[in-house]
This record gives structure tokens, sequence and C-alpha cells, in this order.
């Protein structure tokens, strides 16, 4: 495996524009944002998604992101994407878990999924699936 970006960055090898930092959080910007303020916030210790990142730290993960999301909304943006790409189908990229934090505008590059139809009880059928494997 090659030596992780985010990993790098952490320790100061490669630059990064910080936003936010405490003992077990780190957040910077990302180099191609969706709109100028896109944050990444990841866990100070290599983790590759959500599945193998412990409980209390994604939590932890997740109140810096809505803290920066409330940043940004005080500063101007309509709205804030808060998203987490988990595995290469999901576009993830870069294998270090992180959450995005996209500041939206209303006319810029991000476009939203668009829903498809159940077919007969497909949908009873998936939620019992779920809840079986939970
Ligand atoms: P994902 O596709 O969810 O894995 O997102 C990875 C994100 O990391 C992308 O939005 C990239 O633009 C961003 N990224 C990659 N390298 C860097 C870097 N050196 N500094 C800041 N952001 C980066
Ligand atoms: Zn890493």
């Amino acid at each position: 495996m090659p030596p992780c970006i985010f990993c790098k960055i952490i320790k100061g090898d490669i630059p990064c524009t910080k936003v936010y930092e405490d003992k077990e959080v780190f957040a910077f910007l990302d180099i191609k944002p969706v709109n100028p303020g896109h944050t990444l916030v990841i866990p100070k210790k290599h983790y590759v998604n959500i599945h193998d990142t412990p409980d209390e730290l994604i939590g932890k993960v997740a109140i810096v992101a809505k803290k920066i999301a409330d940043a940004i909304l005080k500063l101007g943006a309509k709205g804030v994407n808060i998203a987490m790409n988990n595995g290469v189908v999901a576009g993830q990229s870069v294998f270090h878990a992180h959450m995005h934090v996209m500041p939206r505008y209303g006319k810029d590059s991000f476009s939203l999924w668009v829903g498809k139809e159940y077919d007969g009880n497909e949908r009873e059928k998936v939620a019992e699936k779920i809840r079986t494997s939970l």
C-alpha cells in the first residue's frame, strides 16, 4: 500500500490548509472544493472508512463536522451537505476515513442522486433483510 496522503498531512509531511485540530480529530480544506470552504474532517489515527472507525471516534468526527457546518453557515452559506464516501463504488478515492463538509449556495457542480422506484413488495423485503442484518 502506498503511504496514506492524509496521514502525511497530519504528520506535516505534506502541506494542508488547516481549519481545526484537537487530540483526535483534524480538519482541513479540500484541494478540489465543491465550493470554497469545503472541508474534510478526519480522525488523526488511520482508519479506512466508517466501517473500521470506532463508534466513539466517528462520533467525535461527526461533532467536529457539525461545528464546522455551523461556522460555514454563519459565514453566509445557504445550506451544508455532510457526506462520507465509503468504498470505491461509493466514490471513495482516499482510503483514510473522512467526512466532507460542503457549503452550498444554490448553483454549483454538486448534484444529488435521483431516486428509483421499488417494485412490488421489494421495499418491505429489503427492510426485513436490513433489520435482520443489524
Ligand atoms: P473521497 O472521494 O470521498 O475519498 O474524497 C477525497 C477528497 O480528498 C477529494 O475531494 C479530494 O479533492 C481530496 N484531497 C485529495 N488530496 C488532498 C490533499 N492533498 N489536500 C486536500 N484534499 C485532498
Ligand atoms: Zn491515513
